[in-house]
């Protein structure tokens, strides 16, 4: 392993440990990383005896600040662009109902074992004796050949005292394409409803990083195989299932949202708009209906979707903020692309579209091409044709019209100067009608047409402007 210790901080460190006769070790994400082959630059230190002691022998040497956590027992410092945590061995014990451990100093082994799982219990030794050894008491390296989430200890246990440790086990399975052992995941459902004495802060982390990875849908599916995703996320598990009157079924919402979600990972990093992907469909059961003659529906899913957002971001302690809203009118709008693709596309349907999208047309076309999930191939070639005419229409009328951020051209108050009136219901009834009225294509979006529309339109309504 000698050659993945090539910082010359890790002689450092070795140094000191022989100098004060003391043991220590590199361990945990950094060692899984050199066998991933991800160079990482945070290093976690163990070493037998007091790691807070040990960080500032460190620190003194490299003449560099230590940051002490007393309560935690940790410490840690910066060097170059390094980030190096220190900590005790421990030896860790817990009650049934609490993630806090009773901790006692242990040796490198017991160290390991309280580690979650064996791929993050691997340690490379910075002793004199065997430097640069692999110390893997718990076979994580071949776990990590097969490409397999295992827990060090009796995967109940590992669980119970820390019920975070599932959502970590998917969390990891879903980043490095791993399975996790069937013995774990027998646990994992076992042990599901120790969940609840995590916090919703904790599980949401997780479940963003499930989210960011290439492929979620393999950690949701063993979130919902678990029966995790019942207790974190009811709505996203309602979507499961399908239901069959007069011998017709629906797709199976579950797995159709999970596929979308697949799809636009292809296309985007971003959370929020891979979150709209995981909210799109969020309403079609609660607005499910069977119609004789027609099959299945699912009206207003699109509204009822949008309304259930921010109530999903507070369940989940999501920020509440533009990141919300903008997920909102994502899942308000996804079906809008879809109606103009199957419809002649008329310009004024295209302008409302731009008008009520704004800058988020793009993300709102990405999340739309992503929800095409037919195996039909047929299928899949036409909408997608109708989007790029959708497109080409978008970006003509743009072009033309600049409706994208766009605020008609007489404001609220030009009206209320022109007229001489306060603030009040007939200001609102002018501004909408100017703002129709450009948006149908009756008049050019310009200030003059504008204000030639406007004249007319106050004279029906009685008003007549001031001198
Ligand atoms: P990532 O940086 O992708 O989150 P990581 O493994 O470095 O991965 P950390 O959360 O920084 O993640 O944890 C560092 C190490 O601490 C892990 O490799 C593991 O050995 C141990 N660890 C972290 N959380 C737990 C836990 N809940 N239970 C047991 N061991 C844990």
């Amino acid at each position: 392993m000698e050659k993945h210790l090539q910082h010359h901080i890790f002689k450092v460190l070795a140094n000191i440990a022989a100098k004060h006769n003391i043991e220590a070790y590199v361990v945990g994400g950094y060692v899984r990383d050199i066998f991933l082959q991800r160079p990482s630059k945070d290093i976690d230190v163990v070493v037998l005896g007091n790691g807070i002691d040990f960080a500032e022998l460190v620190g003194n040497q490299l003449k560099t600040k230590v940051a002490v956590f007393k309560n935690f027992g940790t410490a840690m410092l910066k060097y170059q662009d390094l980030e190096i945590e220190f900590v005790g061995a421990r030896k860790e014990s817990y009650r049934a109902d609490s993630r806090k451990p009773i901790v006692e100093n242990g040796t490198i082994k017991d160290d390991q074992l309280r580690r979650d799982f064996t791929i993050n219990a691997l340690a490379i030794s910075l002793n004199k004796a065997n430097y640069a050894a692999l110390v893997d008491p718990f076979e994580g390296q071949l776990d990590l050949e097969n490409k397999l989430i295992r827990t060090p200890l009796d995967p109940e246990i590992t669980f119970s005292d820390d019920p975070l440790r599932m959502m970590r086990a998917i969390r990891f399975a879903t980043q490095l394409n791993f399975s996790i052992d069937t013995s774990a995941l027998a646990a994992i459902s076992r042990q599901k409803e120790r969940i609840n004495i995590v916090s919703k802060e904790r599980i949401t982390d997780e479940l963003n990083k499930i989210i960011l990875a290439p492929q979620p849908s393999i950690g949701f599916k063993y979130l919902f195989d678990t029966g995790l995703l019942q207790l974190i996320f009811p709505q996203m598990a309602n979507l499961y299932g399908v239901e069959i009157i007069n011998g017709k079924g629906h797709k199976d919402n579950f797995y159709h949202t999970l596929q979308v979600l697949d799809n636009i990972c292809s296309t985007t990093d971003d959370l929020w708009l891979r979150w709209a992907a995981i909210l799109h469909d969020i309403a079609k059961p609660a607005t499910k209906r069977f119609e004789d003659g027609h099959g299945w529906t699912f009206h207003g899913h699109e509204d009822k979707g949008a309304r259930m957002v921010p109530q999903i971001f507070a369940q989940l302690k999501l920020p509440l903020n533009e990141k919300m809203k903008y997920v909102q009118k994502l899942v308000q709008l996804h079906l809008r692309p879809i109606v103009l693709a199957q419809e002649v596309v008329t310009d004024s349907a295209v302008r409302r579209l731009l008008f009520d999208a704004g800058e988020d047309i793009e993300s709102l076309m990405q999340l739309c091409n992503a929800d095409v999930t037919t195996k039909n191939e047929y299928k899949v070639k036409k909408y997608r044709n109708n989007f790029e005419l959708v497109k080409q229409k978008l970006k003509d009328v743009e072009e033309r019209d600049k409706i994208r951020n766009w605020q008609p051209p007489i404001t609220g108050n030009d009206i209320m100067n022109i007229f001489g009136l306060g603030a009040g219901r007939e200001v609102g009834i002018i501004k909408n009608a100017i703002r129709e009225a450009i948006l149908e294509g009756e008049i050019n979006n310009s200030y003059e047409e504008a204000l030639k529309f406007m004249l007319l339109k106050a004279k029906d309504l009685g008003l007549k402007p001031v001198e």
